[in-house]
């Protein structure tokens, strides 16, 4: 390890949903703004090897990295706060670790040793971390502990952390602790005894903080702060208030206000640079101008599941900003839809289908893109909104009635998607997805080329299932015009419906390439169109 690297540890106390991450990605914006690179991680202290199985309305999104990691969505903040692309490394869970140990166990590379949680465990928690400072080379590895300290599943994380600082020099590791400070309605209170019982709790494992946050809905008065820094021994200038904010992204405009980034580098014996944040100023007030309201329905199996489509969300707000449009995310559950037909559909600027497996609530879906077909409504398909879109022109245009994929149907008479031979002998459930990054080249002429203004392009994949080429002449005949290709396997990865505004599908997850700052091309488009259409409002 270079000697210069430095280590911040962002733990959360008190409950669980305080915005750690955010916190953790605005401090790590910060410190880039200030020209140090960043290399986030976060460490998940449950079981599961990663969140590919796990259920998206309960965890929230699986986010996939361009290596093909299928992570929390908290990588989504760090990628989108910090404009890099991450890999496996910055994802770590209590799952793999054992993994690790245990394989090694097997293979007998103890030597007949008793394993236990200190020091195998916590010995290979710390690797990951010097290991994503060796690759990454980063000035600065923002490790992230998920869970609540006091939990047990944490408690291995921590020890790993108190050693670590012993390991690398405490002038090169800095302990950030976000705490809530809840509001008693009645007795008209804010109360700090929770975030001190907390901190009791982190000394207790050994951890001193260096800096605390202070989540609250509240506005946080000086005695409150003062309060906070004497029982936590942390300095005045290290309790950070932070109040709930009107957007995540003006998060790192709000800490800077109180010199984060002077505090972690004084400590952290860094060269302070004056810290530029014009990206993110310019973002706030793009956001402050967009005051056009544009209605997207979000077609999902669920209603109300904000966390399952984070990044679908971020990129059309992003793309809808940069158009001066203020974006009001409609959830429509897709059964009810099957239930109620297309009138709740129709006071829509705008439709986007996002991914999902199963059959499920499919059927809603493709009345949807039937809908947004016929009254030339903008549509973004992603991954599973594609394969709705094909087969519904399949079936509508083509008259291929019983056309689906081999998802719903495996021994459909049409299945317009389906699933490749090599995919076929796949039966264990964890990463048996295409994932990661793949190739694609976009068709001249197509809507989708002239968006992203060139030819070759690579995006993230998480899906099994595919565009059936047998059905290709025909689909493009009728109108449904292939604009991408994988080169390699010639599998069909975007089409575009001919004489529409815009209604396009993609087979890959372009969400997880856009960036608040940085839009990408697709949705910046489909929002362009929607901008663009006179209101009906
Ligand atoms: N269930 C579909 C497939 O596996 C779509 C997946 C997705 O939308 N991510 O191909």
């Amino acid at each position: 390890m270079p000697k210069k690297q430095k280590f911040i540890i962002t733990t959360g106390g008190v409950c669980s949903g305080l915005g750690k991450g955010i916190s953790a990605a605005s401090m790590g914006t910060i410190l880039q703004g200030m020209g140090y690179s960043i290399f986030p991680m976060k460490f998940d202290p449950y079981l599961n090897i990663d969140p590919g199985t796990m259920n998206p309305f309960q965890h929230g999104e699986v986010f996939v990295t361009d290596d093909g990691a299928e992570t929390d969505l908290d990588l989504g903040h760090y990628e989108r706060f910090l404009d890099i692309s991450l890999n496996r490394h910055s994802s770590v869970s209590t799952g793999q670790i054992y993994t690790k140990i245990l394989s090694k166990e097997r293979q007998g590379e103890f030597l007949g040793k008793t394993i236990q949680i200190i020091p195998h465990i916590t010995d290979a928690i710390k690797a990951e971390v010097l290991r994503a400072a060796e690759i990454s080379k980063a000035d600065i590895i923002s490790v992230e502990i998920g869970g609540t300290v006091g939990d047990i599943e944490a408690e291995p994380f921590l020890e790993a952390m108190r050693q670590l600082r012993h390991d690398v020099g405490t002038e090169n590791i800095y302990f950030v602790h976000v705490v809530l400070i809840p509001y008693l309605m009645a007795s008209q209170e804010l109360k700090t005894k929770p975030a001190q019982a907390s901190v009791r709790e982190l000394r207790r494992i050994g951890l001193r903080p260096n800096m605390i946050i202070a989540r609250s809905d509240y506005h946080l008065p000086k005695d409150i702060l003062q309060k906070i820094a004497f029982f936590s021994g942390v300095s005045e200038q290290a309790v950070i208030p932070a109040v709930t904010d009107e957007s995540i992204y003006h998060v790192p405009l709000a800490f800077e206000k109180h010199d984060i980034g002077l505090t972690i580098a004084k400590k952290l014996e860094l060269a302070y640079h004056e810290v530029d944040l014009k990206k993110w100023e310019k973002l706030h007030k793009d956001r402050k101008l967009a005051k056009k309201i544009k209605k997207i329905g979000l077609i999902a199996k669920y209603a109300r599941s904000i966390d399952a489509y984070f990044s679908v969300i971020e990129a059309l707000k992003a793309a809808a900003w940069s158009h001066g449009v203020n974006p009001e995310i409609v959830d429509i559950d897709s059964e009810e839809l099957e239930k109620e037909g297309i009138k709740i559909l129709k006071d829509l600027d705008g439709i986007v289908v996002p991914g999902g497996y199963g059959k499920r609530g499919t059927e809603g879906k493709i009345l949807a893109a039937e809908y947004a077909r016929e009254h030339k409504i903008p549509y973004l398909g992603l991954c599973l909104g594609m394969q709705m879109m094909v087969i519904e022109a399949s079936r509508n245009l083509l008259g291929l009635k019983n056309a689906t994929s081999e998802e719903f149907d495996a021994k459909a008479e049409d299945s317009v998607i389906h699933l490749m031979p090599e995919q076929q002998k796949i039966t264990s459930k964890g990463g048996t997805n295409r994932l990661g990054v793949y190739d694609c080249k976009l068709t001249k002429g197509t809507k989708v080329q002239a968006a992203y203004d060139k030819i070759h392009i690579k995006e993230r994949h998480r899906h099994r299932y595919e565009y059936n080429n047998d059905y290709r002449e025909r689909l493009e005949k009728a109108g449904v015009l292939v604009a991408g290709v994988n080169p390699d396997l010639d599998l069909v990865e975007i089409v575009e419906i001919e004489d529409h505004p815009f209604m396009v599908g993609v087979q890959f997850h372009p969400e997880f390439l856009s960036r608040p700052t940085k839009p990408h091309p697709l949705f910046s488009a489909y929002m362009k169109v929607i901008a663009e259409a006179s209101s009906k409002f």
